[in-house]
C-alpha cells in the first residue's frame, strides 16, 4: 500500500503488531514534548511492548472438521492459526487494546483467522460458522476504539476474525449519478487512490484513515476529519451489499425513497452483529482542485464555540473545523511531531504566548487563555478555487468580528501535514510508560458548554483521585446547524492499574455526558464498551428493537455477540 501524497498517512507496510503504523515510522517522542510532560509531572517507566514469541497465546481451537470445510469455501492457504496472524487480529487499537498486547496478553486472540475473497464467500462461511456453532467478528481494519472486535458473548465457542482485506476492489463507477462502488475490505488509502484514477474522492479522512476500512466504515458509522464538508461516512452511502446468516441483502435503489423505513440505517452502525457488509455504493466527489487550510487563534474556548455555532446556523461551514480549548492549543504548540516537521514557522506569535504560560506555572501553562494565549482553530476549505476562495472569505469575516485574528499560513498547512500523527504520539509516549486516550460525544449548541464542563471535570477528578495527575485536552469539530461533537484526550502517568484507572475515569465520563445530555458516541460506535449506556441513549423499547432485528437477520447469535447488543 502506498499513500498518494504526503499528507493523506505514512502508511506504506502493515502495521506492527503492538501498535499503529510501520516500524520504521516510530520516531522517539520530540524533545518538546518530553519537556513539557516532565514540567507536568506526568512521567513513567520506559515499557517497551514484549517480543511476539513472548504474547501469552490459548491454544487454537478450531474444530478439525470446521477447518476443512471453511477451507473448502475460502482455499486452505486462507484459513490461518498461526501466531503473528492470531496476534494481529486480537482486540482493536484502544489504548487499553494496546496495553494488553504490548504487555503480552492476547487472551481474546480468534482461534484463527478466514480470509474470503468475495460475497458469496462470506455468505458460505457463515453457513459452515451456523452448522458448527463458531462466532464470527467481522474484521474490516481493525481500529476498533470500542471492544467492538473483542465479543462478550462467545461462551465455549470456537472465534473467526473473518478479515475481508481480499474483498478489495473498486466497482462500478457511475459518474453520471456521482455514485461507486466499493468492496467493504479497502483501506481509506487504497480506496482513494483507486476512485483518485477516475478523478474521485469520498473525502472521508478519520485520524484512522490510514488503516480502516470501508466497511468499517460503514459498520460504525465513522465521521471523517473533513466531515463537515463531505459528510459523515454514513452519509456518503447510498447503498449496501451485505451478507447475513439468512442470507444476502442489497439496500438502495434510489438516493431517497418512500417505501417504508430507511433500512440502510439498519445496517450502518449495526458493528457486524446483523450482517457482514460486503461492498458499499457511495457517494463520490471530484478530486478537489485546490485546498486552504488556515489557523486561527479565538479569544478563548467559549468564543470559539460561538462563532462555530454562528457558521453552522448561517450554513457556512468549512470543509474541516476544529476548535482546540485551552488545553489542546497549549499542547499543541509545544511540540506535537510532524509528519515533516517545518518548525512551527506559522506559529511564533502563539508559541511565544504559549511559552509564557509556561514560565506562569502549570496552572496558567494549562489554561492559555488567562495570558491571552487564545484557543486554537483550524478551518481547512477543499473545491473548485473559487468557490474555497469565497467561502473563506465569508468566513473570515464572521471569524474575525468574533475578535478571532489569522494566523500564519502554515498555522493551517503544519495541521495538514500532521493530521494522522497522534497514533504514532500514542505508541511513543506507551513506550515511556505514560497513558493517552481519546474519548468523544456530541450535543446540541444548547447543551455543549455544560457537556464540555462536566466531562472533563469527571475524567479530571477520577484519575486525580487516582493519583495520575492528567492533563485533559478538548477539541470541538463535526459541525451540524444543531450542534457539534467533542473531542476528548487524557494523558497522565500510567500508574500501577492504568487499564482499572481508565475503566473507572471513562465510566465517569460516560454517566457524565449522559447526565449533560450528550450521545454516549458520535463517531466511536457502541462496541463492548459503550454498551452500558444504550438502553440510556436509546431507551429499553430501541434496544428490544435492535434485539429483534438481530433475531431476523442472525437467529442462531454468531454474529459478534455482545457488541452493540446482547
Ligand atoms: C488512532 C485512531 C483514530 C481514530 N480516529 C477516528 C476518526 O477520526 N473517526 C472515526 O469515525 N473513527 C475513528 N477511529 C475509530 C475507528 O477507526 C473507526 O471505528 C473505523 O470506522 C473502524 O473501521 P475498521 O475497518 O478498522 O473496522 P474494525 O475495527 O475492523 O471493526 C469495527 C467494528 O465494525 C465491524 N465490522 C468491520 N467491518 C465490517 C463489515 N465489513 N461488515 C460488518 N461489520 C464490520 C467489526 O466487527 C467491529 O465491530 C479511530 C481509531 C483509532 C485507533
Amino acid at each position: 500500500m502506498t499513500s498518494t501524497d504526503a499528507s493523506r498517512g505514512i502508511a506504506a507496510t502493515e502495521p506492527v503488531w503492538w501498535g499503529w503504523g510501520p516500524a520504521v515510522a516510530h520516531d522517539p517522542l520530540p524533545a518538546a514534548t518530553r519537556r513539557l510532560l516532565a514540567y507536568l509531572g506526568i512521567t513513567g517507566q520506559p515499557s517497551p511492548p514484549v517480543a511476539l514469541d513472548e504474547v501469552r497465546l490459548p491454544p487454537a481451537r478450531l474444530p478439525e472438521p470446521a477447518r476443512a470445510a471453511l477451507a473448502t469455501v475460502v482455499g486452505a492457504g486462507h484459513v490461518r492459526s498461526d501466531r503473528e496472524t492470531r496476534v494481529r487480529h486480537c482486540r482493536g487499537r484502544s489504548t487499553t487494546d494496546l496495553l494488553r498486547l504490548r504487555a503480552g496478553d492476547a487472551a481474546a486472540a480468534p482461534d484463527a483467522v478466514v480470509l474470503p475473497a468475495g460475497h458469496d464467500e462470506v455468505l458460505a462461511v457463515l453457513r459452515v460458522a451456523n452448522q458448527e456453532r463458531i462466532v464470527i467478528v467481522p474484521y474490516g481494519g481493525g481500529t476498533s476504539v470500542v471492544g467492538g472486535l473483542a465479543p462478550s458473548g462467545r461462551g465455549d465457542r470456537p472465534v473467526i476474525a473473518l478479515d475481508l482485506s481480499r474483498l478489495d476492489r473498486l466497482g462500478r463507477v457511475d459518474r453520471e449519478s456521482g455514485t461507486a462502488e466499493l468492496d467493504a475490505g479497502l483501506r481509506g488509502p487504497r480506496a482513494e487512490e483507486l476512485l483518485a484514477e477516475e478523478g474521485l474522492t469520498l473525502g472521508h479522512l478519520p485520524q484512522s484513515w490510514e488503516y480502516a476500512s470501508i466497511g468499517g466504515f460503514a459498520a460504525t458509522r465513522s465521521s471523517g476529519q473533513a466531515s463537515a464538508g463531505y459528510g459523515r461516512f454514513d452519509d456518503l452511502v447510498v447503498g449496501l451489499r451485505v451478507a447475513t446468516p439468512a442470507g444476502s441483502w442489497e439496500l438502495g435503489r434510489a438516493p431517497a425513497s418512500a417505501a417504508g423505513p430507511d433500512l440502510r440505517e439498519l445496517i450502518l452502525g449495526s458493528e457486524g452483529a446483523f450482517g457482514v457488509i460486503t461492498q458499499v455504493v457511495a457517494r463520490v466527489r471530484p478530486l478537489p482542485a485546490r485546498r486552504l487550510y488556515e489557523g486561527w487563534s479565538v479569544p478563548d474556548f467559549a468564543t470559539g464555540t460561538r462563532l462555530l455555532r454562528a457558521l453552522a446556523v448561517r450554513d457556512l461551514r468549512p470543509t474541516v473545523c476544529r476548535l482546540s480549548d485551552e488545553t489542546e492549543t497549549l499542547a499543541g504548540l509545544a511540540g506535537p511531531p510532524r509528519q515533516h516537521d517545518t518548525a512551527r514557522r506559522g506559529s511564533r506569535d502563539a508559541a511565544a504566548s504559549a511559552a509564557a504560560d509556561l514560565d506562569r506555572g502549570p496552572a496558567a501553562a494549562l489554561d492559555g487563555a488567562a495570558s491571552g494565549g487564545g484557543c486554537r482553530l483550524v478551518a481547512g476549505y477543499e473545491g473548485a478555487g473559487p468557490v474555497v476562495e469565497r467561502r473563506a472569505a465569508q468566513v473570515a469575516v464572521v471569524l474575525r468580528a468574533g475578535g478571532a485574528r489569522r494566523l500564519e499560513p502554515a498555522a493551517g498547512t503544519d495541521w495538514e501535514l500532521g493530521r494522522f500523527r497522534a497514533p504514532y504520539l500514542r505508541d511513543a509516549l506507551l513506550d515511556l510508560g505514560i497513558f493517552a486516550e481519546t474519548l468523544e460525544t456530541a450535543g446540541f449548541w444548547s447543551a455543549l458548554p455544560s457537556l464540555y464542563a462536566d466531562v472533563r471535570r469527571a475524567l479530571t477528578d477520577s484519575l486525580t483521585a487516582a493519583g495520575l495527575s492528567p492533563v485533559v485536552m478538548c477539541h470541538l469539530s463535526h459541525l451540524y446547524e444543531n450542534g457539534a461533537s467533542l473531542y476528548f484526550t487524557v494523558v497522565c502517568a500510567q500508574g500501577t492499574d492504568p487499564i482499572g484507572s481508565w475503566r473507572a475515569a471513562k465510566t465517569a465520563a460516560g454517566d457524565a455526558i449522559m447526565a449533560a445530555g450528550g450521545t454516549i458516541t458520535h463517531h466511536h460506535a457502541v462496541g463492548t464498551d459503550h454498551r452500558p449506556w444504550l438502553g440510556a441513549e436509546i431507551g429499553g423499547l430501541g434496544v428490544e428493537v435492535l434485539r429483534a432485528v438481530k433475531r431476523t437477520l442472525d437467529p442462531a447469535g454468531i454474529l459478534n455477540p455482545g457488541v452493540l447488543v446482547e
